[in-house]
């Protein structure tokens, strides 16, 4: 089977912007996967956390960007606790979440809520919800 040859441009800015609001440098990570084998939310995520951080090594923005994975991190920490390189992975998917809130683009939208569901989620959940996911 010939090898198929995926082009891409790396987004240097985009990387720079991860690094400065996350504080965590994700080149130091050299792709073990304990994160992905450890992450409780592995099996809703569309990328696993070991290869977001090779896609970030590469400044791929457009896969990120169209993942759920900052979104569906629980941020619960345990990949953190467990990297041997000592990279806070919850903090570079807040860092993913806060460029795209700070473009106006919502995750949920509050006005498509049905009366139903405000009625029936637990306030604490939708605060949460609102706070993590619309700008
Ligand atoms: S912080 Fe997020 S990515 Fe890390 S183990 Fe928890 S759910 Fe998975
Ligand atoms: S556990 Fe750390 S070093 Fe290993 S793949 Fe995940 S981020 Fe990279």
């Amino acid at each position: 089977m010939p090898l198929e040859i995926i082009k891409f441009s790396s987004d240097e800015k985009y990387k720079k912007k991860v690094m400065e609001i996350s504080g965590q440098n994700f080149h130091k990570c050299y792709q073990c996967g304990t994160c992905s084998g450890s992450c409780p939310m592995a099996e809703h995520l569309t990328i696993l956390p070991r290869r977001v951080m090779a896609l970030l090594q590469l400044g791929v923005k457009e896969e990120l960007d169209k993942s759920n994975t900052p979104w569906t991190c629980a941020s619960c920490h345990t990949c953190m606790v467990r990297c041997p390189r000592g990279i806070d992975i919850a903090k570079v998917m807040e860092a993913l979440r806060l460029i795209r809130l700070r473009q106006n683009i919502n995750q949920i939208e509050p006005s498509n809520l049905t009366k139903k569901e405000i009625v029936g989620l637990p306030q604490i959940a939708m605060v949460s919800g609102f706070r993590k996911l619309t700008s």
